[in-house]
C-alpha cells in the first residue's frame, strides 16, 4: 500500500533510539524526509546517518531537550530551517518512572509534566500552523497504555501520560479545521534496547537469564504472551499519521497485544 508519504517531512522527537528511531525509518522506508530530536545530539547524529545511508532521503537531527521551552523553539526553528516547516509530528520523547505518591517531591511531577505533557503543547503550538500552510498533516501523540491501565509502580508516567491523552483529544477538535489530524497511539510492551538494557540488569543476580525475565513480564500482561516489535509499532503509527488514515481524528489507538483489560 503506497501510504502517500513520499517528499513529506515528519519531525520525529526521542528518534534516536528505540521507538523512535523505529518510526522515524518507517517514515524513510515511505521516502519522507525526517527530522529528529533527542537530547544526546551524537547518537542522534548518528542515527540521523544510518537512517540517511539507507533510503534516498534527507535525514536531520536536532539535540535539544524538548521538556524545555528553548528546546522546543530550537526544534521548531529546525523545521523552518532545514526543511520550510513539516507534514507530521509525531511527539514521542517520553520515560518511565519509578517512584510513590508519598515520597515523589514536586520537581519530579513538574519535569514529568514537561516532558510529556509541555512539550507536546509548545511543539503543537510551533509546528501545527506550519502543516496547516502545507495543505494539513497529522500529529500523533506517543502515550502509553499505562494512561488508561497503570502500572501501580509509575504513578507521575501513568498521570502524565493520560494528560497526553487529553491534550491530544483537545487538540484534534482544535486542529481538524485546520486539516491537522491528531491522534494517540497508546502501546503495551514494546521491545527496545532500554527493555533489554533493564532485563539484563534486574536477571543478572539470578543467573542473568535476560530472555526469560522478558518472557516472564510478557505473560504476566500480553494476552499474546509476546513483547511487540519496534518495527510492528512503527509501521502502525506511520500509518496512522499517513493520508491513509484520512479518517481518524481524536483517537487513542491501543497497541498491546491484548494487555488492556477492558473493552
Ligand atoms: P527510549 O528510552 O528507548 O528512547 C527515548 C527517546 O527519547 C530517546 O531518543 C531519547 O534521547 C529521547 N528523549 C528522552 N527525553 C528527551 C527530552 N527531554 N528531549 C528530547 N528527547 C528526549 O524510549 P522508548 O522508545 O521505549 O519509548 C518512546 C516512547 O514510547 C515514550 O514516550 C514511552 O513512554 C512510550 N512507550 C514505550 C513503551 C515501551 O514498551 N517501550 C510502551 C508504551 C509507551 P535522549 O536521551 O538523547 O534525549
Amino acid at each position: 500500500m503506497d501510504l502517500g508519504l513520499k517528499g513529506k517531512v515528519a519531525v520525529v522527537t526521542g528518534g534516536s533510539v528505540g521507538i523512535g528511531l523505529g518510526v522515524a525509518r518507517a517514515f524513510a522506508r515511505e521516502g519522507a524526509d525526517v527530522l529528529i530530536a533527542a537530547r544526546d545530539g551524537a547518537r542522534a547524529e548518528e542515527s540521523a546517518r544510518t537512517l540517511g545511508g539507507e533510503f534516498p532521503v534527507r535525514v536531520v537531527a536536532q539535540a535539544c531537550d524538548v521538556a524545555t521551552a528553548e528546546g522546543c523553539a530550537a526544534l521548531i526553528d529546525a523545521a523552518r530551517r532545514e526543511f520550510g516547516g513539516c507534514d507530521v509530528l509525531v511527539n514521542n520523547a517520553g520515560t518511565g518512572s519509578n517512584e510513590t505518591i508519598l515520597e515523589a517531591a514536586d520537581d519530579k511531577w513538574q519535569a514529568y509534566w514537561d516532558l510529556h505533557v509541555m512539550a507536546a503543547v509548545r511543539l503543537a503550538r510551533g509546528l501545527a500552523p506550519l502543516i496547516a500552510q502545507r495543505g494539513g498533516g497529522a500529529i500523533l501523540n506517543n502515550a502509553s497504555i499505562c494512561a488508561t491501565q497503570p502500572l501501580w509502580y509509575e504513578p507521575i508516567y501513568n498521570t502524565t501520560k493520560a494528560a497526553l491523552v487529553m491534550l491530544s483529544k483537545c487538540m484534534a477538535t482544535e486542529f481538524i479545521p485546520m486539516n491537522v489530524r491528531v491522534n494517540t497511539v497508546s502501546p503495551g510492551l514494546i521491545l527496545t534496547p532500554d527493555w533489554v538494557k533493564t532485563a539484563r540488569q534486574l536477571s543478572e543476580p539470578t543467573g542473568g537469564d535476560w530472555q526469560g525475565y522478558l518472557q516472564g513480564v510478557a505473560d504476566e500482561h500480553a494476552a499474546i504472551k509476546r513483547f511487540g516489535t519496534v518495527e510492528e509499532l512503527a509501521d502502525f503509527m506511520v500509518f496512522l499519521c499517513s493520508p491513509r488514515a484520512a479518517y481518524a481524528v481524536g483517537g487513542n489507538y491501543f497497541y498491546d497485544g491484548g494487555m488492556l483489560r477492558t473493552i
